[in-house]
């Protein structure tokens, strides 16, 4: 790398030394599922699509992020396959000079194949809460657990890479984290148990959470696990029973933190920039593109307010948590 280059990719430093490199964008906060967990049920206004970034936005905004050092861009939403230009949007990120990842509930994979492939995505992240479906009927309120299985299938036969979101629903997963390990022994496939998380609306009790430790400790019954070596800022912490295929991991925001490395902001469908996942700081940078000003200096001002860890809005302990107290947005209109 050389000396310039070495001085662009610090230039989104936070005052905690934090490089941030890695930007989520949220495409739309509209859902073709409704996941009970992610949003809220009093009536969630949808944005109107006036106020949505444009595909020709989204590759303003992308392009001055990779410019200031961003070399990974993750497309998120609500669900971002159900964007009609979602096509259009891949192919104008495709040539930036950042790796480009999709997280989607996956029902419309099939759909977007050939954008996928052709805009040189390799890994695809899908959530999937249970195996069974009537269970996932009853958290995703839509009977379609059969098409995102099969959709599961065709990006494995397609070589993509799949990573598995299941989020740990008390009284679902304790039935169900061996089944999904079970997966990864003829499957490549890699399963993220994420710990239930408080965002506005979504019912968060600290007595809700299933915790990482509790659900490896189900997995060592059955399985002898193998700690594997975690990638730099990964929030995930990865482990693989012996003999599989596939590997699981454990994203674990409520019991053991990994704010000191993150490297991550976001972007939401209307075109804020929030500077962490539980922060309640937004910057309005479509706004400020509409009207014709520079984003770099926001885009600092956004970095500089970061807090230390979990937007500076609760303890560590989550069972000391008040999800009252958070000011915050619903999942579904952050982009996860
Ligand atoms: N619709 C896409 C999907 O479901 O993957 C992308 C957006 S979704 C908001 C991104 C991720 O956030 C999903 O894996 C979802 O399961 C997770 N998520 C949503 N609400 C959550 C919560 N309260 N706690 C933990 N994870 C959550
Ligand atoms: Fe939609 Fe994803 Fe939220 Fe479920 S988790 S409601 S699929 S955005
Ligand atoms: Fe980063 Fe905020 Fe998540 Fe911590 S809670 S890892 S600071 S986004």
């Amino acid at each position: 790398m050389t000396t310039t280059e070495k001085n662009k990719a610090n230039i989104l430093t936070d005052r905690f030394g934090r490089i941030h490199d890695y930007l989520r964008i949220s495409l739309t906060d509209n859902c073709n599922f409704r996941c009970s967990y992610c949003m809220p049920d009093l009536d969630h206004e949808f944005t109107p699509h006036e106020k949505l970034m444009t595909a020709g936005e989204i590759r303003a905004i992308a392009e001055e992020f990779v410019r200031l050092g961003v070399n990974k861009i993750r497309l998120t939403g609500g669900e971002p396959l159900i964007r009609k230009d979602f096509p259009e949007i891949l192919s104008l990120l495709a040539p930036l000079n950042a790796e480009l990842l999709i997280s989607t509930n996956g029902f419309l994979l099939d759909r977007h194949l050939p954008d996928l492939l052709k805009a040189g995505i390799r890994t695809v992240n899908i959530s999937l809460d249970s195996l069974r479906p009537e269970v996932f009927f009853k958290v995703t309120g839509q009977d379609k657990f059969e098409r995102v299985w099969k959709n599961i299938h065709l990006m494995l036969d397609h070589g993509l890479r799949v990573k598995i979101n299941v989020v740990a629903i008390k009284g679902i997963i304790e039935e169900e984290v061996l089944d999904f390990i079970d997966l990864t022994r003829d499957l490549p496939l890699h399963v993220r148990f994420i710990e239930f998380m408080p965002f506005t609306g979504n019912h968060w009790a600290g007595d809700q959470v299933v915790t990482a430790s509790q659900l490896l400790e189900i997995a060592m019954e059955r399985y002898d696990v193998v700690k594997l070596l975690d990638e730099p800022h990964a929030t995930a912490r990865k482990y693989m029973a012996i003999g599989h295929k596939g590997s699981f991991a454990f994203i674990t925001t409520m019991s053991n933190q990994f704010c000191h490395e993150c490297n991550r902001l976001r972007i939401t469908a209307e075109g804020k920039l929030k500077n962490c996942l539980f922060g309640k700081d937004e910057i309005p940078l479509l706004e400020l593109l509409r009207s014709g000003r520079d984003l770099h200096a926001s885009i600092q001002e956004s970095l500089q307010l970061k807090h230390k860890e979990l937007g500076g809005q609760f303890d560590r302990d989550f069972k000391k948590v008040n999800p009252d107290a958070i000011a915050n947005r619903s999942m579904i209109s952050i982009g996860g």
